[in-house]
């Protein structure tokens, strides 16, 4: 059920708030188990919202689910972390859940993923797998893996997750869903656990292209308690989302569908092209030819942004402590060595590498430049196009364990959606059809700030 026609269900009195939350807890309760996107969920509390919401307002008594990594009032923020789950718990609201209480909106239930969203597949999550709804031996996606899971197996209307290089839009394709990016400053981050400060961005994940429109405008705008989001006026997102894309031009870049890509997957992009050509929009092929650069300047920025914002993780101030330290340095080490998981770890060590002294210009200094060069393309390109067309993923979601050991060739599959992250765009990930049983999603990037647009073609997609 969309978030419009539960507006309207509810606004005439045939469901109630509370209704709702009960029949969300049940189907939590019978399809959960099998699926593992939900980490947690406080019914009683939203209850105690949901009596007393005001149903004239554009979200009003609707139940959205929460990536644990923004923090709720008195609720855990675990960000799929052993170092958040023992003992904290969040002592104020982000910034997005303000706004979604504001518009009426009851944030419902805290949705699992890879720990401080560093991951594809979810399976970094320290605490639980989540499975694919379309084929439980299968990935979500990640690392908003339990948002997209719940939204696709029923056990949510909608959620939000984040996306610092394709956290939103990779597991909204893998499970068949709607998944937004905004705009780097669009959407403030005061509240999201901050994984990679300059890339980070909360977004929607719906089912469809409207709801998306929707819960965007909720959450959008100005926040001066996040100094990068920018002092914008935030658009009437549904009032555009039927314009057509008659006249508009789409680019396809040469470089997102050369080798490696599923023929299945490129064949329904390709569909979603042809079917946007269909109803009045011109194709053209374009070129950013800095794209294969994206994965390494990525993976180089954003492990550094990392270990910079984690260590406020010390076994001091937050979360896991280590038993009987010997000294301050045992205390901070064994915290670390025991609240953080692998891939964590990994992140970290490249992070401090790239930053450390010797090695800075090297790497980090380059890394800033060459993402320069990855912006620049995407501005040449919108010169001339409306907005950028591609897949989301190379291949629909794989197995789980399938390259648990791998990390590289996780990274490397993140190729087509780092970019929109280095270049500060948005994008936005619609289900255009299936290999087998699997799920794909197109990719449609726009311009800074041009996310109306966007929701216009990704409507014209959606059909
Ligand atoms: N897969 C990418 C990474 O592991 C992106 C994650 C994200 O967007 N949070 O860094």
């Amino acid at each position: 059920m969309s978030l419009l026609s539960l507006r309207d269900q509810l606004r005439s009195g045939s469901v109630t708030p509370s209704g709702l939350l009960d029949d969300l807890a049940g189907k939590i309760v019978s399809r959960d188990p099998e699926i593992g996107a939900y980490l947690s969920h406080d019914l009683a509390a939203a209850k105690a919202e949901a009596a007393s919401v005001d149903l004239s307002l554009p979200l009003g008594g609707i139940p959205i689910a929460i990536k644990d990594n923004m923090n709720v009032l008195g609720q855990p923020c675990t960000c799929g972390s052993k170092f958040l789950s023992e003992n904290y718990t969040s002592p104020y609201d982000a910034t997005v859940i303000r706004k979604l209480r504001a518009a009426g909106a009851i944030p419902f239930g805290r949705l699992n993923m890879d720990e401080f969203a560093m991951g594809s597949a979810t399976e970094n999550s320290a605490l639980q797998i989540t499975r694919n709804p379309h084929d439980l031996d299968r990935i979500p996606g990640g690392s908003s893996g339990g948002s997209a899971a719940a939204v696709a197996s029923g056990t949510a209307f909608a959620a939000l997750g984040s996306d610092t290089g394709g956290s939103i839009r990779q597991p909204a394709s893998h499970c068949g869903i709607v998944g937004l990016k905004p705009s780097y400053g669009r959407v403030s981050r005061f509240g999201l656990v901050a994984f990679a400060s300059s890339l980070d961005q909360i977004g929607p994940m719906t089912q469809t292209v409207e709801d998306a429109a929707l819960l965007l405008g909720a959450i959008a705008g100005y926040d001066p308690q996040d100094s990068t989001s920018l002092d914008r006026p935030v658009p009437d997102y549904l009032a555009t989302l039927n314009d057509g894309v008659k006249g508009l031009k789409i680019g396809l870049p040469k470089e997102y569908f050369g080798d490696g890509i599923d023929p299945g997957v490129r064949e329904l992009v390709m569909a979603a092209a042809n079917k946007l050509a269909a109803a009045g929009a011109e194709l053209v092929e374009i070129s950013l030819p800095h794209t294969e650069y994206a994965v390494a300047t990525y993976y180089v920025i954003a492990p550094a942004e990392a270990s910079s914002n984690l260590s406020r993780f010390d076994g001091i101030r937050y979360g896991h402590r280590a038993a009987n330290p010997t000294d301050l340095l045992d205390l901070y080490r064994r915290s670390r060595e025991e609240g953080f998981g692998p891939e964590v770890k990994r992140r970290i060590i490249l992070g401090t590498y790239v930053l450390s002294s010797g090695y800075h210009d090297a790497y980090y200094t380059k890394a800033q430049k060459v993402r320069t060069l990855i912006r620049r393309d995407f501005e040449t390109a919108f010169e001339t196009v409306d907005a950028v067309l591609s897949p989301v993923a190379p291949t629909p979601a794989r197995k789980l364990g399938e390259s648990a050991h791998d990390p590289l060739r996780e990274y490397l599959s993140d190729i087509f959606t780092l970019a929109a992250n280095l270049a500060g765009n948005c994008a936005i990930s619609v289900p255009c059809g299936k290999v087998g049983q699997l799920p794909v999603g197109v990719q449609i990037l726009g311009p800074h700030f041009g996310e109306a647009k966007l929701l216009q073609i990704a409507k014209a997609v959606e059909g």
